[in-house]
C-alpha cells in the first residue's frame, strides 16, 4: 500500500543559515514539500549520523508559500539538546536532513478561516505565529490581529524588529510584549490580555504556542476574559 504523502520522508538541502538572537538560528530548507502548506503547521526533521543513529524532532514553519520551493525554520538551541544543538552549531549551507509534513492542520490560519486573531506565544512558540502574520500580511491585510508575546528578554524575543515594524506599519495589527527576565519583568496577566482585547475587539479565532506552562496559563486568561473555549487553538512545544 503507497504510504499517505504526509508521512513519506523528503530530502531537504540548508540554503541559509542565520542568527536571530543569541540562541536561535533561522535555517532555511528547499525541499519539495514546501510547495504548498497553511502557517501554523510544522515539520518533522530527521537526522542521520554517519554510524545509522536517527534523531527527529517537529520545528514549526516560520515562512508562507511564496514560489521560493523553502521553508524557514527557528530553531532554540537548547542545552544539550540532541536536534537543536545540531541546528544551533553544526548546521551548513549544503547539509542535507530530511523532512515529513506538513502536519497539523487543526493549528493553522488562512484568511478565509476569519478574525479577528488573537495570537499568544512564550519563546519559541512565537514562531508558528508568526507565519500566521506573514500570511496575514501577503493576502489578508484587513483582518485584524494581535499578538501576546512573552520573552525572556527583548534581545531574546524572536523576530522583534519584524514584529515592531509590522505594529508601527500595519493598521489593524497591534504587539503586546512582555519580558519576563529584564527590569520591570511581567509575566502574562490580566491585563495584558485586556489590553490585546481592547485594541483587537471579540476574537474570532486564538492560537496560543509555546511551553506547556504558558500554554496553560495564556489559556486560563483568555477564557477568564470572556472568550469561549471553543475558539482556542493550542500547540505545545515541550518542557
Ligand atoms: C509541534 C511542535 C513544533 C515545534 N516547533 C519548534 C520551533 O519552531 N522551534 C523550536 O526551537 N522548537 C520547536 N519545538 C520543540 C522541538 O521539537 C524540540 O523539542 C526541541 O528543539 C528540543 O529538541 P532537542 O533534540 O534539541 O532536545 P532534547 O535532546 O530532546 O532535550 C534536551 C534537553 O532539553 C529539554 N527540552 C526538550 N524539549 C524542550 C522544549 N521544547 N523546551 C525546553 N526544554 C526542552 C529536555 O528535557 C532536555 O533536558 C516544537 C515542538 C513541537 C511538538
Amino acid at each position: 500500500m503507497t504510504e499517505p504523502v504526509v508521512f513519506r520522508w523528503h530530502p531537504a538541502v540548508v540554503t541559509a543559515v542565520e542568527a536571530l538572537t543569541p540562541w536561535v538560528k533561522s535555517v532555511r530548507l528547499a525541499c519539495d514539500l514546501a510547495k504548498s502548506y497553511r502557517a501554523g503547521q510544522h515539520v518533522d526533521v530527521r537526522l542521520t549520523a554517519e554510524d545509522g543513529y536517527r534523531a527527529q524532532r517537529s520545528y514549526s514553519v516560520a515562512s508562507v508559500p511564496d514560489g521560493s520551493g523553502t521553508f524557514e525554520l527557528m530553531v532554540e538551541g537548547l542545552p544539550d539538546g540532541e536536534v537543536s544543538g545540531w541546528f544551533s552549531e553544526v548546521a551548513a549551507v549544503g547539509d542535507t536532513v530530511e523532512l515529513r509534513g506538513p502536519i497539523g492542520g487543526s493549528f493553522s490560519w488562512d484568511g478565509p478561516d476569519g478574525g479577528p486573531l488573537l495570537l499568544a506565544a512564550g519563546g519559541s512558540g512565537v514562531v508558528p505565529l508568526l507565519a500566521m502574520l506573514r500570511r496575514r500580511a501577503q493576502a489578508y491585510p484587513e483582518i485584524p490581529a494581535a499578538l501576546i508575546y512573552s520573552a525572556r528578554t527583548r534581545a531574546e524575543a524572536i523576530a522583534l524588529a519584524e514584529l515592531e515594524a509590522r505594529d508601527r506599519a500595519e493598521p489593524g495589527f497591534s504587539l503586546h510584549l512582555t519580558t519576563t527576565r529584564e527590569d520591570r519583568a511581567r509575566r502574562v496577566d490580566a491585563d495584558l490580555v485586556a489590553a490585546a482585547m481592547a485594541r483587537l475587539g471579540p476574537p474570532g479565532r486564538v492560537f496560543i504556542c509555546g511551553s506547556n506552562r504558558f500554554v496553560g496559563t495564556a489559556s486560563d486568561l483568555i477564557v477568564a476574559a470572556g472568550v469561549a473555549p471553543g475558539l482556542i487553538r493550542t500547540e505545545r512545544f515541550g518542557a
